[in-house]
Parts: C-alpha cells; structure tokens; sequence
C-alpha cells in the first residue's frame, strides 16, 4: 500500500523529530498530542531545525516552506482516522499507548497501518490490544531524528509482509535506512548499546576508572565519537536506567543487572544534560566530570 498520510501521535522530542522528517520528505503529516503546549512548542523547533539544515545548505526556504505547510495539528485524535500510517510517539508508558490504540481504532480506515515509536514495550503485546495486529508493527527512530540515520523496523508475531514492506517504503523516502528485528527486549541498539554504557557505569563504580579516563578510553580506543558516559548523559540516565530494567526482567539475565551506581544518579536527579549534571556537571562554561 502506498502511504501518503501520516499521523503522528505525541509531538514531544521525537514526535517532532518525525514531523520533520515526513513532511520534508512530502508526506502530508498529521501531528497530534493531549497539549497545546507541546504542539506550539514542537512547531517552533521544526521551524528551528528546519531553518538549521537551511544554513547548511542541506535544504532551501522553499522546502522549509513546504514542510511546514505538509504539517497539520490537532489535539483530536479522532483526526488521525483518514491517515494511512500513524506513528504512536508519547510518552513511554504502556497504559497511555494502549489507551491511544484502543481509542483510535474506532476512528480508522480498515487498512490503515500502526505502528509505534517505543523504545522497549513489547510490539507483540501493544498489538494485540488493536483490531490489527498483521498491521501493527515497531517503527523505531533514533535520537535526534532528522539526524540519525538508522530506523529500527519490528516485526511483532502477528505483522505480514506487506505491512512490513510499506513501512520499508516509508524509511526509503525518508532517506534513513532500515534495520530489521524481532520483537524482543530493547530490538538490537539498546540491546548493545545500554550493556556497555552500564558496563562504563560499572567500570566507574568499582573505580577501575575516572569519568574522563573512561570516555577518553572509548573515544580514542574504540574509535566511538563520544565517551559511554558522555552519551549516557545525552540519553538521560532515567532512560538508560529504565531500559536496563526491560533488559534485566525481559530477559531474565543477572548480566544485564543495573549498576547501582546508575540507579543512584537517577536517584539524585542527576540525570544527565537535561538536568544539566549527570555523570559531568552541565551548570558552566565547560561540562565538568560528577567524579
Ligand atoms: P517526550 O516526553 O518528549 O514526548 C512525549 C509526548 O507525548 C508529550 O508531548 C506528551 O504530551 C505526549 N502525550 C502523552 N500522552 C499522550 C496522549 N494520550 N496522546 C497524545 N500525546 C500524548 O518523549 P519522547 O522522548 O519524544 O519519547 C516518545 C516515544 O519515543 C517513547 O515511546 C520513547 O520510548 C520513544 N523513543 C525515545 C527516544 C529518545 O531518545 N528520547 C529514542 C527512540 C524512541
């Protein structure tokens, strides 16, 4: 089927990231979230973002132009029936994206395609509380979206091939690529990535390093383009910390245990750039190490 409408629920950091992305790729975009605050919010940074690529010479005002006018809002989720793909994007917590499922099906055209942006629900169990779980899959993008090129595409049990390879029409036009996987804890990024950032977390707690040594060590070692901790920090350690979790309990594995040194930044709020002190202190000129 070929997709020309795009809904998109929860217009936060990366519901507006995907906005950007569709619009400017020419599909018609329906953005939708419960506030106002966040849809004006979302516009001005596409707006931002937008006028960034322009002084890059990624794009000209005449694209900008036209994403902008590609994008809709409504805080009517109904709005989004007439779509033929909806990208779920709110907030992380399944209560809330089952709710969204459940109240949107009624509204929906029969073959219109689900899919939902989280980062470590099961794709499988989200789907099965829909009309449509052979049309129901993991659309996964990364952080910061225009820039991230890598899409993570879930196939939960029930999801066909033609649901699949739609979406993988959609990655294509957008100008990412696509990464297959099945629908187990964390997919593949979080499954590699958030293990060893808890092993750098560890390798700080039994002092085998400081936090500069660590990042050093990676960045220069490994060839990484930041530090584990240095990204740690960019993720949110909150989110490093819940993704552990899913890890551990999906898994049922002591290797994935969390590193109580991680729950106790989270503990203290420290909670990475966003808090503006995580495992560096953001509050000055120059990110300064916690330790
Ligand atoms: P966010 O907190 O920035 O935005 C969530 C938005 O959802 C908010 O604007 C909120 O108002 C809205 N919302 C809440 N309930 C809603 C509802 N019932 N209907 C409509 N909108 C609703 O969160 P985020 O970082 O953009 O994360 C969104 C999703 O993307 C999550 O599932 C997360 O796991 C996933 N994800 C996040 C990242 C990341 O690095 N932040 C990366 C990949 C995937």
């Amino acid at each position: 089927m070929e997709i020309r409408d795009i809904g998109i629920v929860g217009a936060g950091q990366m519901g507006n990231g995907i906005a950007h992305v569709c619009a400017l790729a020419g599909y018609r975009v329906k953005l939708n979230d419960v506030s106002q605050d966040a849809i004006n919010a979302a516009l001005a940074t596409i707006e931002a973002n937008l006028n960034r690529q322009i002084a890059r010479g990624k794009i000209t005002e005449a694209d900008r132009d036209g994403a902008m006018g590609n994008i809709q809002t409504t805080l009517r989720l109904a709005d989004l029936g007439d779509t033929d793909l909806v990208i779920e994007a709110a907030t992380e917590r399944e209560t809330i994206k089952t709710a969204i499922f459940e109240d949107l099906v009624p509204h929906l055209r029969e073959n219109t395609i689900l899919t939902s942006n989280t980062s470590s629900i099961s794709i499988t169990r989200l789907a099965s509380r829909t009309d449509r779980p052979e049309r129901f899959m993991g659309f996964h993008f990364m952080n910061p979206v225009p820039l991230m090129q890598l899409v993570e595409l879930i196939r939960g049990i029930a999801t066909d091939e033609p649901t699949y390879n739609s979406c993988l029409a959609v990655v294509n036009r957008l100008g990412k690529t696509a990464a297959s996987a099945e629908d187990f804890p964390a997919f593949i990024v979080n499954r590699i990535l958030m293990p060893m950032i808890n092993e750098a977390v560890y390798t700080l707690y039994e002092g085998v390093g400081s936090v500069s040594s660590i990042d050093s060590s990676l960045r220069l070692g490994a060839n990484h383009p930041m530090g584990p901790l240095e990204l740690a920090d960019f993720i949110g350690l909150d989110t490093c910390l819940a993704i552990m979790n899913v890890l551990h309990e999906g898994l049922a594995d002591t290797k994935y245990r969390p590193c109580p040194l991680l729950t106790k930044y989270v503990e203290a709020g420290w909670l990475g750039r966003k808090a503006g002190r995580g495992f560096y202190d953001y509050r000055g000129e120059t990110p300064v190490p916690t330790r």
